[in-house]
């Protein structure tokens, strides 16, 4: 049963930050999608802070070399932004994949990033591409790497009475080149099993930079700094798909759950790597 004490529904940040430093036992809400499925099934109650009026949340724009996106906004909105497409195309996508169309509709990527879950669709994605979180809290602003914020499941970086206003990402060069590659149960409404993500410029048949963030194989999503400089050393050829891609399951370390066994997650790591490169190379 869904027990709410009560609900502060703040028009601003300040005022947010306000209730929340007076209140600091609040549940912060935005769509609700994990909030109210976690209440229900624990039978726990609590008082929400609903942060959804907040303007300052919301937003997708570009500031020179950076796409910045809100963290109230859906992933619907997120799917359908041509500006995330051509600005970080991996965040787009997996936005367009997670749940279904009414979840979509609700759900967040700062909802989704917050929760910290293995296997949440959109921190692959931001990693890959480098991303930023920005948090917010009455001590002022601060920005990490989405790499460091995300410590494990349900465990990240955010403190007390910290509110995520939003996502720093570097906009793609001419030269990019990337995937998100993810397997569920179903083609739709299913949580990932595994997921991998690459990003890269790529000049000829070489790669720089590479940044790959793999989910669902170890307690938090992880680079993979190994294949990332066998890729970045070595030209593009079938070859190195298949050289590189033991390295990549090695960096992993996956465990069985109701999802999946750890092995059939470590060969379909290996899989979609494949699938993904495959793609790069016969581009
Ligand atoms: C049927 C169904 C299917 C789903 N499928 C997928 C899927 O395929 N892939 C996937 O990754 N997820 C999936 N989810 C999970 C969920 O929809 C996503 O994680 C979603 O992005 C959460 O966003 P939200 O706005 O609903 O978050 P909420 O439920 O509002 O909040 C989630 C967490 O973030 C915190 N929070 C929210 N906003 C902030 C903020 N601004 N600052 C600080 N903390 C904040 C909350 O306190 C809470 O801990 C699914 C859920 C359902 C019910």
């Amino acid at each position: 049963m869904l027990r709410i004490d009560g609900v502060y529904r703040p028009k601003t940040l300040p005022e947010a930050l306000d209730v929340f430093t007076e209140n600091p036992r609040l549940r912060p809400i935005l769509g609700g999608t994990d909030v109210l499925v976690q209440l229900t099934d624990s039978g726990k109650h609590a008082s929400l802070l609903d942060l959804s009026l907040l303007a300052e949340l919301k937003g997708i724009r570009r500031d020179g070399q950076y796409l910045w996106i809100g963290s109230a906004e859906t992933h619907t909105a997120i799917s359908e932004s041509p500006l995330i497409m051509e600005c970080a195309p991996l965040v787009a996508k997996s936005s367009s994949i997670m749940g279904s169309p009414a979840i979509r509709n609700r759900a967040t990527i700062g909802g989704n990033v917050a929760n910290a879950s293995p296997v949440a669709e959109s921190l692959p994605t931001l990693i890959a591409h480098g991303a930023e979180i920005v948090l917010i809290s009455p001590s002022g602003k601060r920005t990490m790497p989405v790499v460091d914020f995300h410590l494990g499941p349900g465990k990240s970086a955010i403190g007390d009475s910290e509110i995520i206003t939003g996502f720093s990402i570097p906009v793609v060069s001419e030269n990019f080149v990337g995937f998100y590659e993810r397997l569920g149960s179903r083609a739709a409404v299913s949580i990932a099993k595994v997921g991998v993500a690459l990003a890269a410029n790529m000049y000829g048949n070489r790669f720089s930079e590479v940044r790959i963030a793999l989910s669902a194989v170890a307690p938090r999503v992880i680079r993979s700094p190994k294949t990332e400089r066998l890729l970045e050393t070595h030209p593009l050829e079938r070859n190195l798909i298949e050289e590189a891609t033991p390295v990549l399951i090695a960096e992993c370390t996956p465990i069985t759950d109701f999802r999946s066994t750890r092995e059939y997650r470590a060969d379909m790591v290996g899989q979609l790597f494949r699938m993904g490169m495959n793609k790069i190379l016969n581009r």
